[in-house]
């Protein structure tokens, strides 16, 4: 395949590129690729739980993941997800994670922390499998030009050549000491959870011809192992990534930078800040690694969401639907020439929360598949310890949904129902991130997917079920399972109810009534819209005259969480005035397809109709809990009465809004819930429901995106009485 676009073969100069290295010359390598829009392998780790974020980025991982990202469609299955066995990790919350990759052939080399894998494409069977006392921290795996495997042990500070049956034929010091001085050979590294601090880092392994070299972070270099003496300075950043495309190799910096060096002359060309590309807003965009070339100047590189325990003081808006964005896990395709971010994509819905390397997945028809750089040679004996993988151990908790333990335990319980909360329910998440955010967004395939375990190991039940059971006049089935969204978001329709109505599930859509009768964006959507686009970067807290300078994502979560609590705790009048100043004030960009964002009544007639339940989210979304009992009184009396004016029918549920603040119900509310006759009343206080709750304050909960956490977490919640895993 010849790539339309590219010049000449022979037309390529040698002269230093201006902009972006010109691929003229190594249209051997490009063929095949031409596409930025190819189809890519995300190679990463999934974290164990948002509980567990505040953890030092990939300890908290706990299962490797490969996932194949359609950049046109907009799609991405995942391909691989493995999980370490116990003999080749250490014992307590061990990193489970993919470091690098890299694809040459038909193969996909990666590893974990402590093991090597070598997968045939594009099926992903496993071909070898290797895992050596002396493996720490591997961060990156390639093949040799002779056919072996050179890996980078950062955590010994070295980088081996190893064959593909797991013998040792070359170590390499990266910083020219004896390694087995510093370390111990009769030491088992993989049980060691870190070696830090480390004296290199060594990252990322390339080969220029035959020569093996090394990204080394601390250093800010890269040094040829095998011809010592030369070296690439590499300067601006810490490197991670090296890829080598003809005459130039493509470095990534941790912190955002793509650094271009010549080859031949062993100097850096061009460095360009991804920082200051397409991101007006200055987010922050994550921890930098991996590198796709693409086209030309055509790059995607993937970054991974900055965590830190600043967030612990949040997880409480977090649990309640609330958590502002950090810029999320994600790939974003560059166009260095033009200066410009022609796409991104946020992995964290497939799955990827660390993201390690990117890669074209597009196979060439000539040639098998695209190589990352070089042509390996592999045998295919499969190795006797491939079983230990394919035989890993599950977490116990995996094992245990499995086993059928949780069913016959089920049995002993008394009867109880978990109500699963969703929001949102969207095929691009990452398009509402800026408007209903990032964590009340589930992707339409995992809900799917969620919906099908739903529908094939539990029982679902309606809120009727769930209200009659309370009253004592229906017992429940079997681990019982309700669904309900919350706001009343069009997406309710367009992508969730198709799905429930496919799998025979009864959903409760409790909407935002104000809201769907004047086709407008709610107020928190509105407000977190107007700070993470405003151009203008200072706003005034109005309570309290703070002033609060964006100059930063923190600095802009900071001061939406400020101006939500102040609205939480407003009338409605008041909180539009809020919203509108904070808008003025702001400049955001224009909040996009406002009056596409609600539900219509129609389509509320429409659920009701076709077997589902919609209830009451109150009028305009406060804390009803924390406005005056007028207002309180207000917000539910009028939703009521105009959602049974609109769908011509009793409205039954309600659920209580949580936008800040706690506690989002008291006796008050109680009591005029019971008075305006609502059967049920749904809470985000974690738990299942069982027959002694009180049918006006009912516990929920919220929805794990991972599949085993999903089972785990529902049949936890069944089972025991404190519910939150
Ligand atoms: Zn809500």
């Amino acid at each position: 395949m010849i790539c339309k676009g590219l010049p000449p073969e022979g037309s390529g100069t040698k002269l230093l590129p201006r902009v972006a290295p010109d691929f003229g010359t190594v249209r051997g390598v490009m063929q095949g690729v031409c596409k930025g829009m190819s189809e890519l392998y995300v190679v990463g780790g999934s974290l164990r739980s948002s509980l567990f974020r505040e953890l030092p980025e990939w300890n908290s991982c706990k299962k490797a993941v490969i996932v194949k990202v359609n950049p046109p469609a907009k799609t991405a299955e995942v391909l691989v997800e493995y999980d370490s066995p116990d003999d080749a990790v250490p014992p307590d919350s061990p990193a489970i994670l993919f470091k690098s990759a890299t694809v040459a052939d038909d193969k996909l080399y990666v590893c974990t922390p402590t093991e090597v894998l070598v997968y045939k494409l594009p099926g992903f069977e496993l071909l070898h499998y290797v895992s050596l006392p002396c493996f720490n921290d591997l961060h990156h795996v390639r093949p040799s030009v002779e056919g072996n495997i050179l890996i980078a042990d950062t955590g010994l500070d070295m980088v081996l050549e190893v064959t593909h049956q797991g013998k040792v034929l070359r170590e390499w010091s990266v910083i020219g000491e004896d390694t087995w001085k510093r370390f111990s050979r009769d030491i088992d590294y993989r049980k060691v959870p870190e070696t830090k601090p480390h004296k290199s880092h060594p990252n990322h392994v390339f080969q220029l011809g035959d020569e093996v070299w090394v990204t080394r972070f601390d250093q800010r270099d890269a040094i040829s192992l095998t011809r010592p003496g030369r070296r690439i300075d590499i300067g601006v950043q810490r490197p991670h990534d090296g890829q080598v495309i003809g005459d130039w190799i493509y470095f990534t910096t941790v912190d955002g930078h793509l650094v271009v060096a010549n080859r031949h002359t062993l100097q850096v060309e061009e460095v360009f800040d991804l920082n200051t590309i397409g991101n007006e807003h200055e987010l922050v965009l994550g921890w930098c690694r991996g590198v796709a070339v693409m086209e030309r100047h055509k790059v995607w590189v993937g970054f991974t969401r900055i965590r830190s325990t600043r967030f612990k003081e949040n997880l409480l808006w977090a649990k309640q639907g609330f958590e502002t964005r950090k810029k999320a896990t994600h790939i974003a395709l560059y166009d260095l020439t033009s200066k410009k971010c022609l796409d991104e994509i946020d992995v964290e819905p497939y799955g990827v929360d660390v993201l390690f390397s990117v890669h074209n997945a597009t196979r060439d028809p000539a040639k098998g598949t695209h190589p990352d750089e070089v042509r390996a040679t592999a045998g295919v004996t499969v190795q006797r310890r491939m079983s230990i993988g394919k035989a890993a151990k599950d977490a116990a908790k995996k094992v245990f949904v499995k086993s059928g333990a949780f069913r016959f335990a089920h049995k002993l319980a008394a009867p109880a129902a978990v109500i699963l909360r969703y929001h949102s329910i969207q095929d691009r998440p990452d398009q509402y991130a800026d408007t209903i955010g990032c964590d009340s967004i589930h992707a339409t395939s995992i809900f799917e997917r969620q919906m099908e375990m739903i529908a094939k190991g539990f029982s679902s039940v309606s809120m009727d079920d769930i209200a009659l059971f309370l009253k004592g006049e229906k017992s429940l089935p079997q681990r019982a399972v309700a669904i309900t969204f919350d706001d009343g978001y069009k997406d309710n329709v367009r992508f969730a109810a198709p799905i429930l109505n496919r799998f025979g599930i009864r959903g409760t859509f409790y909407v935002l009534v104000d809201a769907v009768d004047r086709s407008k964006a709610p107020w928190y959507c509105l407000l977190r819209h107007a700070f993470w686009t405003a151009r203008n970067p200072k706003w005034t807290d109005p309570t309290t005259g703070t002033v609060h300078n964006l100059t930063d994502s923190r600095a802009r979560e900071a001061a939406f969480l400020d101006a939500a609590g102040i609205c939480a705790k407003s009338s409605a009048a008041a909180r539009e005035e809020l919203v509108q100043n904070a808008t003025r004030s702001l400049e955001p960009e224009p909040f996009p397809n406002e009056s596409d964002l609600m539900m219509t009544w129609d389509d509320a007639r429409t659920l009701a109709k076709s077997g589902h339940f919609v209830g009451s989210h109150t009028m305009t979304h406060p804390n009803v809990a924390q406005v005056s009992a007028e207002d309180a009184r207000r917000e539910l009396t009028d939703s009521k009465l105009k959602l049974e004016k609109e769908l011509g029918e009793a409205v039954k549920h309600f659920s209580y809004p949580h936008p800040a603040l706690n506690p989002q119900w008291n006796e008050t509310t109680l009591k005029i819930t019971d008075e305006l006759g609502y059967a049920t009343a749904v809470t985000t206080t974690v738990g299942a429901v069982r027959a002694d709750a009180r049918a006006l304050a009912i516990p929920r909960t919220y929805i794990p995106r991972d599949e085993s956490d999903f089972l785990w977490h529902i049949e936890r919640t069944l089972l025991f009485r404190t519910g939150a895993a």
